[in-house]
């Protein structure tokens, strides 16, 4: 087991088994197809419809067999994507070939789980309910949950549900349920004017910068190491120009050129270690963020997870609540659900609260950051708040 061999059952797809080392190697042939499969799934395309367009390409299961959506969510599950090898108790993470990268398989697994949640059984169509978990009831403050419903005319619309009333009926909670798609639009459309704003970004850049400066404790006092060797190395240069030579002036030179040359080597393996982002790296991924596809539900998904804190649904009007600022918004029900182009004037001076800051990183290749050694995930720029409100 320790070294990660095959040991019996159905080989996932995406893999092979070697004939004579018995480990796992990608499939070249298959491995794109599972590959496709987790990015459709992440970036919000419904597992049916994945199902199909892999079938019409001929595709078929490990088993031979047609997709259907069900085929999926073994491979959702599997861990071997992400490399790691298991054998009875034991993990070995990395063990195996990675067909799929970390951060792609965590937003799959988020997808699923709301997906399972907003439907409370396995996915009956497959609906994200962006807002569970921020959605409030302004009346009973239960959390809303996702519920569908059939028009006579056979269309099927997504509703919010206060879940109070979802569980103990009317009786319990009258809140009218709120559409979905409306809602979650608004809300979006509404956190990209809040926040992107030239005021917050520039703050919310300070607090990157900040954090980052936190994080490594070690860099600044490198840098200033070198600082001091490279002015300590000037200044002996300039004596040696000067004529100014005593017998211990070259071996003192030499101490300090290995020195110099070590703390570059240390610099650099800190920087590598994780990337100094930039105030213009930071900006850039920021305006990419704003200029994102709205449309998409993976884009919509992040700036919801990012930015909104909560929201609250009354019966005339809806309260939204966001990160990295103490601004509550609150808009008529009618305006929420009338239009999906929304209109505010812009926010007050916003203030951030100390102790919220994001990392960023993301796929977006910025030549510096490329040369520094830094590999970006793949996908859709993954966005985490850490310490949030
Ligand atoms: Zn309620």
């Amino acid at each position: 087991a320790l070294q990660c061999k095959y040991n019996g059952g159905v080989v996932p797809l995406g893999f092979t088994i070697g004939k004579e080392d018995r480990l796992y190697h990608i499939d070249p042939e298959t491995a794109p197809i599972v590959q496709e499969i987790f990015s459709r799934y992440a970036d919000g395309e419904p597992a049916e419809k994945i199902a199909t367009s892999l079938n019409e390409r001929g595709l078929r299961t490990r088993t031979g067999k047609p997709f259907v959506k069900n085929s999926f969510f073994q491979i959702f599950r599997n861990r071997r994507y992400i490399g790691e090898y298991r054998y009875k108790d034991i993990v070995t993470p990395g063990g195996i070939p990675t067909i799929v990268d970390e951060d792609l398989f965590n937003r799959v697994q988020q997808r699923f789980e709301q997906n399972k949640i907003a439907h409370g059984r396995p996915a009956k169509e497959d609906v994200s309910y962006l807002l569970t978990t921020k959605l409030f009831c302004g009346k009973c403050g239960t959390l809303m949950g996702g519920e569908s419903g059939t028009s006579h005319m056979g269309n099927t619309y997504y509703y919010y549900k206060c879940g109070n009333a979802k569980r103990h009926g009317k009786a319990h909670c009258d809140l009218k349920a709120i559409r979905k798609e409306p809602l979650e639009r608004f809300v979006v459309d509404t956190a990209i004017k809040v926040i992107f704003s030239d005021e917050i970004i520039e703050q919310l850049i300070d607090l990157v910068i900040e954090a980052q400066q936190k994080e490594n404790t070690r860099l600044p006092v490198l840098k200033d190491q070198l600082r001091d060797t490279e002015k300590r190395l000037a200044n002996l240069l300039e004596a040696i120009e000067q004529g100014i030579l005593t017998p211990t002036t070259k071996q003192r030179l030499d101490e300090l050129e290995a020195r110099k040359e070590a703390l570059n080597t240390s610099i650099l393996e800190e920087e590598l270690k994780k990337p100094v982002l930039t105030r213009e790296w930071i900006r850039f991924w920021l305006e990419k963020f704003r200029k994102g596809d709205v449309g998409s539900t993976e884009h919509q998904r992040q700036i919801i997870d990012t930015f909104v804190n909560s929201v609250y649904v009354f019966d005339d009007r809806v309260v939204l609540n966001f990160n990295f600022t103490d601004d509550a918004k609150t808009v008529t029900r009618e305006e929420v659900l009338g239009s999906s182009a929304v209109d505010n004037a812009p926010p007050h001076p916003q203030t951030i609260r100390s102790g919220d800051f994001f990392v960023a990183d993301g796929t977006e290749r910025e030549p510096e950051q490329v040369k520094a050694g830094y590999h970006y995930g793949s996908g859709i720029l993954p966005f985490a708040i850490f310490n949030s409100v």
